[in-house]
C-alpha cells in the first residue's frame, strides 16, 4: 500500500537539477522583449496611433475606432514576429486569479485559405460568457452578459503563442465584475485627491502615482511527493501530517544557500519574467524549509498587480517543468511558517518626489509628515476594511498564528517619527502660534534626517510598518490578488486626503496662515489616530490585551471580517470616491461568503475521504499485524511469559483502536454537521456556520491522524510525511 509513497520518494531523491533555459544575451538586451511598450509602439504604430495610445495611457482619453484598428494591426504584426498565433483578453474575474480565452488570428477566407486578422473591435472589446464567472447575484437580477474592455494603461504582452491584452471586466449594466476596474478607479481617486494636497506645497505637481512592490513567498515541493498527497493537490495545503522532528527551529534556512534544483527554477523564472518586463530583483530562502521569496523592484500599482498575477502563473508552470509543485497557499504546512505577500506601498509625484520620504528642508518635511499622518488616519479609521481586504479562508491560518501579524491592524513608525509626532502634539495648539513657537516646530521638522531607513528598527511583527520611504502592508496573503488590498488602502487614503484638504481650507478661511492651518489639522489627526500606532511586539499576548483596551478591531474570524465591506463607513467611503457602488459591494461580499464555504467544503470532503480510505485502512492493517503477533506469542509462550511480552503490544492495539474509533466518529459527525449547514440559505449565515461548526472538526480529526502517523509502521504509511515534503530538494 505504501508503495506509491516510496516510489515518489525514490523519484524525488534521484532528481537531478534541470538546467534552466537561458537566453544568450545580456538581461538588458532582452528585458521587455515580449511587451508592447512605448518603444515598440513607436516602431509599429503610425504617429497618430501612437499619440492616441499615449493620451489614453497618460490622460485616459478615449481611442476612436479607426485608430483602434491601426493599433490592433500594429500589435498583431509585432506579436506575430514573436511567433504569436492567438490573442486573448486577459482579465481578473472575482475568482481571485486571471482568465483568458484564446482565439486564433487565422480567419478563413472562404476559398480554403486563411489570413491573420485582428481588428480594433476585437482589441477594444470582447464578450466572454460572463455567466460562468462569479458575479455575486448581479447576473441573476440583470442580464447575464458581461464584456471585457482594453485597459491601455497595462501594456499588452506575448505569452507562449498568445498576444495577451489586459482588460477590465464589467457587466452590460455597468457593474464591475473584476479586480482591475476598482483598482484603476481607486488609483485615479487617489491621484486627484493627492494632487490637491500637494498643491499646498508645490503648484507644479500634476499627477500622483501609487507604487507597489510585492514580496512573493512560496514553497517548492517535489512533484512526485506532491502527487502522492491528494490533500495538497486538491486544497493546496496539507490537512494532516505530524511535525517533522526538525523543521525550522535551527533557523538554518533563512537566507541559506539556495539548493541547485531550486536555483535553476529561479533562473528560468527570472528569464521569463524579464522578457515580460517584470523587474524581478531579489531571490532568497525563507524561514520555513523549502520556502522561498521573490521580489521585483516596485512599479505603478496597477502594473505591479498585473505583474504579480502573471508571475504567479509563471511560477506554477515553470515549477512543473523543473519537477516541482509551487505552492502559493498561505499555509501549506502546520508547524512551520506560512506564506505572505508584503505590499510595499508609497506615493510619488510627477515632479519626482516620494511623498513618504523625508525631504531636505522644513517645507518638504512638512509635506512628508502630511502624507504620513494622513496615512495613519486612514488606517486608523478603516482598519476593519483593510483587514477585510486581506481576509480569506487561507489567510486565516496565518493571521495571529505567531508567525504573521495578528488579526489586529496597527501601524509601526519607529522611535524617531513617534517622537516627532509627540512633539507636534505637544507644541502646536489651537491658539495662534507665536513666531518663536513656529520657528521652533519648523526647526524640529527640518531636522528629520533624509534617510530614515536605518533609524526605523524594522519591526517585523507589525502588519502595517513604515520602513523609511514607504509603508509595508504585511498582512496580505501569498495567493491573494494584491488588488483588493490596494483598492482598500488607496481608496481610504484618497478619502482621507479629501477630508484633510477640507479641514485645512476651513481653517485658512478663518484667516489662519496655511502652514499653521496644516499644523493644526495634523495635530488633531495625530491625537485622534494615536490608538492605531504600536511599535512593540505584535505577536505578544500583551498586545492583544492592550489592543482590546484601545478598542481596536480584533476579530479573527474571516467571515466576520468581511462584514467591514458592508459597514456604513465603507459604503460611504467607496461611494464618495466613486470606486464601488453599494450594489457592487454587496455582490463582492456575497462572493466572499460563497468562496469561503466552497473552500471549507472541499477541505472537509478531502479530509473525510483521506481519513476513511487512507488512514483508517492503514491503521487497521497495522493493528491486525499486532494482533497476529500477539496471537503468535500466546501460542509460543507460557501464560506468565506471554503476559509480560504482550502487554506493550496489547496497549498499542488499544491505542490504535482508540484513534480509529475517534476518527470514524468525528468524520461522521462532521458529515452530519455539513448536511445541516448546507441547508442554510443566507450566504453569510452559511459561511459563518462553516467557520464555526465545520472548520473546528479539522484540528480534531487531524490530531488523531497525526498520532497514528507516529505509531503506525513507517513502511505501511501511504502519505509522504512532513520530513519528506519539507526536506527533499
Ligand atoms: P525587505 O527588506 O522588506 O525585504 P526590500 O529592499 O527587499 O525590502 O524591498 C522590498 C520591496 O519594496 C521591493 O519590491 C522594493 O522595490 C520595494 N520598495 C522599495 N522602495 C519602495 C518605495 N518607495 N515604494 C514602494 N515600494 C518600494
Ligand atoms: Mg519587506
Amino acid at each position: 500500500m505504501a508503495s506509491l509513497r516510496f516510489k515518489a520518494l525514490q523519484d524525488a531523491i534521484s532528481r537531478k537539477p534541470l538546467v534552466a533555459e537561458a537566453p544568450k544575451e545580456k538581461t538588458s538586451e532582452y528585458f521587455g522583449k515580449k511587451v508592447f511598450d512605448r518603444n515598440k509602439m513607436q516602431k509599429y504604430l503610425s504617429k497618430e496611433a501612437y499619440q492616441a495610445v499615449i493620451s489614453a495611457i497618460d490622460r485616459g482619453v478615449r481611442i476612436d475606432r479607426k485608430i483602434a484598428d491601426q493599433v490592433a494591426a500594429g500589435m498583431k504584426s509585432w506579436a506575430m514576429e514573436l511567433g504569436a498565433t492567438h490573442y486573448t483578453h486577459w482579465f481578473q474575474p472575482l475568482t481571485g486569479g486571471t482568465a483568458e480565452k484564446h482565439d486564433a488570428f487565422a480567419e478563413p477566407t472562404g476559398s480554403g485559405t486563411v489570413v491573420e486578422s485582428f481588428s480594433g473591435k476585437l482589441l477594444v472589446q470582447q464578450e466572454p460568457d460572463a455567466s460562468s464567472f462569479p458575479s455575486g447575484g448581479i447576473r441573476a437580477t440583470f442580464e447575464a452578459r458581461g464584456y471585457t474592455a482594453w485597459d491601455p494603461s497595462s501594456p499588452a504582452f506575448v505569452l507562449d503563442d498568445t498576444l495577451c491584452i489586459p482588460t477590465i471586466f464589467i457587466s452590460y449594466t455597468g457593474e464591475v465584475l473584476d479586480n482591475k476596474t476598482p483598482l484603476i478607479k481607486a488609483l485615479s481617486a487617489l491621484d486627484r485627491a493627492a494632487v490637491e494636497v500637494c498643491h499646498y506645497f508645490d503648484k507644479d505637481v500634476e499627477k500622483v502615482t501609487a507604487n507597489l512592490g510585492w514580496e512573493q513567498e512560496y514553497f517548492l515541493i517535489d512533484e512526485a511527493l506532491y502527487e502522492a498527497r491528494p490533500d495538497l493537490k486538491l486544497t493546496e495545503r496539507t490537512l494532516m501530517g505530524h511535525d517533522s522532528a526538525k523543521n525550522q527551529q535551527l533557523e538554518d534556512q533563512y537566507f541559506g544557500a539556495i539548493p541547485p534544483r531550486v536555483q535553476e527554477f529561479m533562473k528560468e523564472l527570472e528569464f521569463e519574467s524579464w522578457k515580460l518586463g517584470i523587474p524581478v530583483k531579489t531571490r532568497h530562502n525563507e524561514v520555513a524549509p523549502n520556502q522561498y521569496e521573490l521580489a521585483p523592484v516596485y512599479e505603478e500599482a496597477n502594473l505591479a498587480v498585473d505583474h504579480n498575477l502573471l508571475i504567479m502563473n509563471l511560477m506554477r508552470n515553470i515549477a512543473r517543468k523543473h519537477n516541482f509543485a509551487c505552492l502559493l497557499h498561505e499555509k501549506p504546512f502546520g508547524g512551520v511558517n506560512g506564506s505572505g505577500k508584503h505590499n510595499n506601498w508609497s506615493l510619488s509625484t510627477d515632479t519626482g518626489v516620494n511623498l513618504l520620504s523625508p525631504g531636505k528642508n522644513p517645507k518638504s518635511n512638512l509635506q512628508f509628515l502630511t502624507f504620513l499622518v494622513n496615512t495613519l488616519m486612514a488606517v486608523y479609521k478603516n482598519s476593519s476594511l483593510l483587514k477585510a481586504s486581506i481576509a480569506s479562508a487561507n489567510n486565516a491560518h496565518r493571521l495571529g498564528a505567531n508567525e504573521a501579524p495578528p488579526a489586529i491592524i496597527s501601524a509601526f513608525l519607529g522611535t524617531y517619527l513617534t517622537k516627532m509626532l509627540d512633539q507636534i502634539e505637544e507644541k502646536v495648539t489651537d491658539q495662534k502660534m507665536t513666531p518663536d513657537e513656529k520657528t521652533e516646530i519648523k526647526l524640529d521638522i527640518g531636522r528629520i534626517p533624509e534617510i530614515l531607513l536605518d533609524n526605523t528598527d524594522r519591526n517585523r511583527t507589525s502588519p502595517f510598518a513604515f520602513t523609511g520611504n514607504r509603508f509595508e502592508f504585511r498582512a496580505v496573503g501569498s495567493s491573494a490578488n494584491c488588488s483588493e488590498a490596494m483598492v482598500a488602502l488607496n481608496t481610504a487614503i484618497a478619502a482621507q486626503l479629501l477630508e484633510f484638504r477640507k479641514d485645512v481650507d476651513a481653517i485658512i478661511a478663518k484667516g489662519v496662515k496655511k502652514d499653521e492651518a496644516i499644523f493644526q489639522v495634523l495635530r488633531k489627526y495625530i491625537k485622534e489616530s494615536k490608538n492605531v500606532r504600536f511599535d512593540g511586539n505584535g505577536y505578544s499576548d500583551e498586545w492583544k490585551v492592550e489592543a482590546k483596551k484601545r478598542g481596536l478591531d480584533d476579530e479573527s474570524n474571516p467571515v466576520k471580517m468581511f462584514d467591514a465591506y458592508l459597514s456604513e463607513r465603507s459604503i460611504n467611503l467607496f461611494k464618495k470616491t466613486g470606486v464601488l457602488s453599494e450594489k457592487e459591494l454587496h455582490a463582492r461580499t456575497e462572493i466572499k461568503w460563497e468562496t469561503y464555504v466552497k473552500k471549507i467544503q472541499i477541505e472537509a470532503r478531502v479530509l473525510g475521504d483521506l481519513a476513511l480510505n487512507h488512514i483508517v485502512p492503514v491503521a487497521v492493517e497495522y493493528q491486525t499485524s499486532l494482533i497476529k503477533n500477539v496471537q503468535g506469542l500466546k501460542e509460543l509462550f507460557s501464560e506468565t511469559e506471554y503476559k509480560d511480552l504482550a502487554s506493550a503490544r496489547l496497549e498499542l492495539i488499544k491505542e490504535v483502536g482508540g484513534h480509529i474509533s475517534a476518527i470514524k466518529a468525528k468524520v461522521r459527525a462532521m458529515v452530519d454537521a455539513r448536511k445541516i449547514t448546507n441547508k442554510l440559505e443566507d450566504g453569510r449565515e452559511k459561511a459563518l456556520a462553516y467557520s464555526e461548526r465545520i472548520f473546528p472538526y479539522f484540528e480534531d480529526i487531524r490530531y488523531h491522524i497525526d498520532k497514528l502517523e507516529l505509531i503506525v509502521d513507517n513502511e505501511m504509511w501511504t502519505l509522504p510525511k512532513y520530513r519528506e515534503l519539507l526536506f527533499v530538494r
